[in-house]
């Protein structure tokens, strides 16, 4: 028996607005580790669903499968930590609710957790379907996130298998605003990477916008990274420079006594330079907005009701 829990796999689904999604998703997962004798629990995560979402849930009725549901939406962050924390097994699956990433990976990346990997990444193979302007801010953003932090997030995805070891390192990092993708490697531990296909949403909509994805990349930029506030610096040593040369040119100017024609380089200087400082204080401010969220210790998510109960002992 002891064995058997050790070996069980929790699976943890965030789902907003996913009604029509549930039902399917936990069949197929049930299904594919069924098939391969794996015993598992599947952890919902209602993230303040304004749909039917949470209903489908409580219908489900199954002993392998639980659920959790959020006060109002806390984001998907919150939701995989809420999981984390909720999980009984030694072995801790991520995945989407909408089927784009393959529960038929599930067993081979389980094969890899019993050959000892702590976390098993899966990357997407492709980027799936998006468009040109989507794949231009994607790439940028990557970039700059990899010279930054030394990590590796191209093509990461939320759909990861983690050993217990690596789960409780993760809830044990105190801070609030949190990067899964990033975190889940930024730990360390014995990984491997393994590769999919993004395959199209089942149903529904994606919950990204544009507005949302910019104060995504915005905020995890910051948290991973403090090249927006090197960048200030970086600009401030070029137009030093620049300034020097100007400065050079003003007073040669003045010393021959041509100096009249000065008024567009004061206009110029100051426009410059103000915008250059308006930038860098937004910047500072951003991250002291972002100290000012850490400093509150607000939980993460808060939980209204649970469903079901998983035949493990605790
Ligand atoms: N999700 C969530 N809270 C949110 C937004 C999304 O729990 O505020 C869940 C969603 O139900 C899905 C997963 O996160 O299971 C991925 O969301 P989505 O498919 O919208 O993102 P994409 O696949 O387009 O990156
Ligand atoms: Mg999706």
């Amino acid at each position: 028996m002891k064995i058997e829990r050790n070996d069980m796999l929790s699976v943890i689904i965030p789902a907003f607005n996913e009604e029509d999604n549930v039902l399917n998703v936990a069949g197929r997962i049930k299904e594919v580790l069924n098939d391969n004798k794996i015993s598992f629990e599947i952890i919902f995560i209602d993230d303040g669903s304004a749909d039917g979402t949470w209903a489908v849930i409580n219908g489900l009725k199954d002993k392998n499968i639980r659920g959790i549901r959020f006060s109002r939406n806390f984001g998907k962050e919150g939701a995989i930590f809420a999981g984390l924390g909720a999980a009984k097994g030694n072995c801790v699956l991520v995945i989407d609710c909408d089927l784009q990433h393959p529960p038929e990976l599930i067993p081979r990346m389980y094969g890899f957790w019993r050959e000892g990997y702590e976390v098993v990444e899966a990357k997407k193979q492709s980027r799936g379907r998006e468009s040109f302007f989507y794949k231009l801010c994607s790439k940028l953003f990557y970039k700059i996130m990899e010279s930054s932090s030394n990590i590796d997030v191209k093509r990461a995805s939320d759909f990861k298998l983690l050993d217990r070891k690596a789960v409780d390192a993760l809830l044990r990092l105190p801070e609030r605003l949190t990067f899964f993708r990033a975190l889940s490697s930024w730990i360390g531990f014995k990984t491997i990477e393994i590769e999919f296909e993004v395959a199209p949403r089942t149903s529904g909509k994606t919950k990204w916008n544009y507005k949302k994805l910019i104060s995504f990349a915005i905020s995890n930029l910051t948290s991973f990274s403090n090249v927006p506030m090197q960048f200030i610096t970086f600009a401030g040593i070029i137009f030093l420079i620049f300034a020097f040369i100007l400065g050079s040119y003003t007073i040669v100017e003045f010393v021959q006594g041509k100096s009249l024609a000065g008024y567009p380089t004061t206009v110029l200087l100051i426009l410059i330079v103000g915008s250059f400082l308006m930038i860098g204080l937004g910047v500072i401010g951003y991250y002291i907005s972002k100290i000012y969220e850490e400093i509150k210790f607000r939980p993460r998510f808060i939980i209204k009701e649970e469903v079901g109960e998983s035949d493990v002992e605790e």
